[in-house]
């Protein structure tokens, strides 16, 4: 027997894209692309930019839809199985490619995903661990909270032995202004179960992970 959860049912914060409104819908709100395009171009002439420079004429638009892509999120089913092969150790996926908007700056991070759980009862396809990841890299977010989301998620879905999520970025916002910190990686955990209580469960993890910790 399978089990399927509609993925916005775990977290209510995020809206379906309703099917009778052809625009974006997030968080409950429609996300309204002509009011940010007027938003994108005032901010264009505060920066001092000539907005009616045929160069500019476009970007108001492209931007505005570029934002309501990186905060949209498909909704998805996340399908668990019985783990009738009484599979019983570590499942880890490598190198999920992700990429954010930090809250703070509106610019992206982006970086690598791995993901790994221990079964008890149920498994999970192993695409939608990457799903998963996807799903709450599409919005405003801290990568703190993001490595948590995954890991929450997962857990309240599969109820395994333990889940471990780790993530390592690199944010625009301080790669290329700021401290200008070229290649700096952030790196960011989340354990939970065995992977929070058992010293060797993390750290098979964190090898497999190939994670310096
Ligand atoms: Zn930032």
């Amino acid at each position: 027997m399978t089990s399927t959860t509609w993925i916005d049912e775990i977290d209510p914060n995020r809206a379906l894209r309703s099917p009778s409104h052809p625009g974006l819908v997030r968080d409950g709100v429609p996300v309204d692309l002509d009011a940010a395009a007027d938003a994108v171009r005032s901010l264009l002439v505060a920066l001092g930019q000539d907005v009616h420079s045929v160069h500019l004429q476009d970007t108001p638009r492209r931007v505005a839809a570029a934002y309501a892509e990186l905060l949209t999120s498909e909704p998805f089913t996340l399908t668990t199985f019985p783990n009738d092969g009484r599979y019983d150790e570590l499942v880890l996926v490598r190198e999920i490619p992700f990429r954010s908007l930090c809250e703070h700056h509106l610019l992206p991070f982006h970086g690598v995903a791995h993901i790994g759980y221990l079964p008890d009862e149920r498994i999970v396809g192993l695409s939608k661990l990457a799903r998963v990841a996807e799903h709450f890299a599409r919005g405003l977010q801290v990568q703190e909270r993001l490595t948590q989301q995954i890991a929450n998620c997962l857990q309240e879905n599969l109820r395994a032995k333990g889940v471990a999520v780790v993530l390592e970025a690199e944010h625009l916002c301080m790669s290329l202004r700021g401290v200008r910190a070229h290649g700096a990686h952030t790196v960011t955990s989340t354990l939970l179960g065995l992977h929070r209580e058992h010293p060797a469960t993390r750290q098979e993890f964190f090898t497999l992970a190939r994670v310096r910790h």
